[in-house]
């Protein structure tokens, strides 16, 4: 069912506490944890709790959860002091745009210059 927790869900596995992460903040329906494999000095990963496969399904099952997820991601970046030189939100969406987790996501990217267009 939509928003369950998936058993093949790596992201679904984080939220329950069976694969360990760097955690920065946690509320009653995100988690945020630093990614694996940064990609800038900052590189946060903000999750729903819920299970939805991208961030257009999640918004649209769940719309005030994702105001949570975006508010969260600016309140992150304030607390990592990256909001002065300006920071990134990235949800990649479909394996052709580089999305390899199906768990909607917030990439928080700051703390270098950033390019554009992202490539
Ligand atoms: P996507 O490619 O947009 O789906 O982003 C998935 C992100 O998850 C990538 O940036 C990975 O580096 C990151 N990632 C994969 N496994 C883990 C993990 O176990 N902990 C933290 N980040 C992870």
């Amino acid at each position: 069912m939509a928003g369950e927790p998936q058993a093949d869900c790596l992201f679904c596995k984080i939220v329950s506490g069976d694969v360990p992460a760097t955690v920065v903040r946690e509320t009653e329906t995100v988690v945020a944890f630093r990614d694996i494999n940064p990609q800038a000095p900052t590189h946060i990963l903000v999750i729903p709790r819920v299970h939805h496969p991208d961030a257009a399904s999640l918004a649209a099952a769940e719309p005030v959860i994702a105001a949570d997820l975006l508010r969260e991601a600016g309140e992150i970046a304030a607390a990592e002091k990256i909001d002065g030189s300006g920071y990134r939100i990235v949800f990649n969406t479909g394996s052709g745009a580089g999305q390899t987790v199906f768990h909607a996501h917030a990439h928080l990217l700051g703390g270098r210059g950033l390019q554009w267009p992202p490539g």
